[in-house]
């Protein structure tokens, strides 16, 4: 079984909030414990880049959140003993979305870019680790009431690698695919 791991969504940045930090009275108003999830502060514009491979959920304003992409992941995982779905929900990039809803995004690929879009005091990608259960055709939060909105601490499952290395790794693995595929052509 493979485990569940993330790259950094961002090439060049560093943690301005971590999980669980509560430096903000913004959570007590939405009836949080406290910060759920890893802030990485960056430049505006840059490119934000899948931490995970999966399919395009939602894509659209959500309030505090500002612009909002959250990618589900096409595979379960295990998590306390259960078979669960990841999503991983990016904040506050600019409207200018490259991907659509229910498009297919590989570890790596471009789906925002970084912004202060809502509730956010500066440039930086917030992003939030949630387990989801399928029943039927309908995904639900595993653990909605934990005191993070069903979020879960994303640090065990950073690889310490950015989603640009392994976009780097797709895109030879593509041209040496295209190599190939003309070879035979001839
Ligand atoms: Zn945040």
């Amino acid at each position: 079984m493979t485990k569940f791991t993330l790259y950094y969504p961002i090439t060049n940045f560093y943690f301005s909030q971590r999980f669980g930090q509560n430096l903000n009275p913004l959570y007590k108003k939405l009836k949080m414990e406290g910060h759920n999830g890893d802030d990485l502060a960056c430049v505006s514009g840059v490119n934000t880049r899948s931490a995970q491979e999966g399919w395009v959920k939602y894509c659209g304003w959500a309030g505090d959140a500002g612009w909002r992409i959250d990618i589900m992941s096409n595979d379960t995982f295990e998590y306390k003993g259960k078979q669960v779905y990841f999503s991983t929900v990016y904040m506050h990039n600019l409207p200018d979305f490259p991907v659509k809803v229910g498009q297919k995004v590989k570890t790596g690929d471009i789906i925002a870019h970084a912004g202060s879009t809502g509730a956010s005091t500066g440039p930086h990608c917030h992003i939030s680790l949630i387990p989801y259960e399928k029943i039927g055709n309908v995904y639900t939060k595993l653990e909605p009431d934990n005191g993070y909105s069903g979020c879960i601490d994303p640090a065990p499952y950073w690889t310490g690698k950015t989603a640009y290395e392994v976009a780097g790794l797709y895109a030879k693995i593509q041209e040496l695919q295209n190599k190939v595929a003309l070879y035979f052509k001839k």
